[in-house]
């Protein structure tokens, strides 16, 4: 297939959702349309494709959407389309539909899914990173990252209240599945006394001697920030291998959970958003295959598409190793 035989392309969003994705499917559906592209919206993600779940957009189909979280489109996970059957059907109904690429918005269990119908099928793809954990390669930024990032961070500060109105110390879990960028930064944010990531993995022995080495100082109500991911298993674990030595300071956990993900996206999710899918269709236009854009150092790019999920993001350890120094 050549740049010059996409005549209508097919948008969804899939995986977990994150604040920005409407954001990214108007500025796609608006590209296509500008440029002459027909565009079928495809609802609840590889699901849709399946079930030929598709509804045709228009310039007017994104009104009023660019500061609503979640997704217009739906987002589901699809066990069907891990299987042959699966993709087999998914890929009948696109071209039943005529479409003859697609922009897939999520995050790396999407480019997987994206990489197999590129891979099996020869289907032109091009992936817009959309989720709050920003754990993809190939992008300094994920929309909806920097929403997650604020709403944690005033979560966190109201708990910072309550907790040096009593002296106690707060465990805080915070999303971002196998990656700790979400507890890194708002950590730093809220100030945290410490910060446990999957990447840097403590032993209990060490959080025992910063947190006794932090009330030393002065009594003081104390945050620890808890990656989802990280070894000791959580919050709520972590406080059972606390609480002889620390329930003496009313010790609380909280888990902040999926109000991380919703909300209206911030002014830097919906520019980061309005550019990622106006590039991805632009990319299309320009004949790529399969490949994902991305923004590194304010600059748009593309990778290739399974470099996104077999490589792996690094936090930066320079930010961690600052933030003990300032807790
Ligand atoms: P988030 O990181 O926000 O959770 P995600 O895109 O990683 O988003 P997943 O649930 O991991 O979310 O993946 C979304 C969907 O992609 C899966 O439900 C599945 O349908 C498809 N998918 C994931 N991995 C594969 C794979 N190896 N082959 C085919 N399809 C896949």
């Amino acid at each position: 297939m050549t740049a010059n035989t996409i005549r209508r392309i097919g948008v969804f969003t899939s995986g977990g959702d994150s604040p920005g994705m409407n954001a990214a499917i108007r500025a796609a559906v608006r590209t296509a349309t500008k440029n002459g592209l027909g565009v079928m919206g495809i609802r609840f993600g590889y699901q849709g494709m399946i079930d030929d779940d598709f509804v045709e957009m228009y310039h007017e189909s994104v009104s009023n959407i660019l500061q609503r979280g979640g997704t217009i489109l739906k987002s589901a996970r699809s066990d069907d389309f891990r299987t042959e059957a699966g993709r087999k059907k998914a890929v009948e109904n696109l071209r039943k539909h005529k479409i003859d690429a697609v922009v897939a918005i999520g995050g790396d269990g999407t480019f997987r899914g994206a990489t197999v119908l590129h891979d099996e099928f020869g289907y032109p793809v091009v992936g817009v990173p959309g989720t709050i954990d920003n754990d993809l390669f190939g992008t300094d930024e994920t929309i909806g990252y920097d929403t997650a990032l604020n709403t944690a961070m005033e979560a966190i500060d109201k708990i910072r209240d309550t907790a040096d109105a009593h002296d106690r110390l707060f465990l805080i879990e915070v999303m971002g599945r196998e990656a700790g960028f979400i507890a890194l930064e708002t950590g730093i944010a809220s100030g945290a006394e410490l910060i446990l990531l999957p990447e840097a993995v403590k032993k209990i022995e060490y959080i025992r001697n910063t947190l006794n080495d932090v009330f030393k100082v002065q009594r003081r109500s104390s945050i620890v920030i808890v990656a989802e991911g990280d070894e000791t298993g959580g919050a709520l674990t972590l406080a059972d291998k606390l609480r002889d030595d620390f329930g003496k300071y009313d010790m609380r956990v909280s888990i902040l959970g999926h109000l991380q993900r919703g909300g209206s996206p911030t002014s830097h999710d919906r520019v980061l958003a309005s550019r990622l899918g106006s590039a991805a269709v632009q990319a299309l236009l320009d004949g790529h295959r399969s490949v994902m854009v991305g923004v590194i150092n304010y600059k748009t790019t593309l990778t290739p598409m399974h470099k996104t999920w077999s490589k792996k993001k690094s936090i930066d350890f320079e930010l961690l190793e600052m933030a003990k120094v300032i807790r």
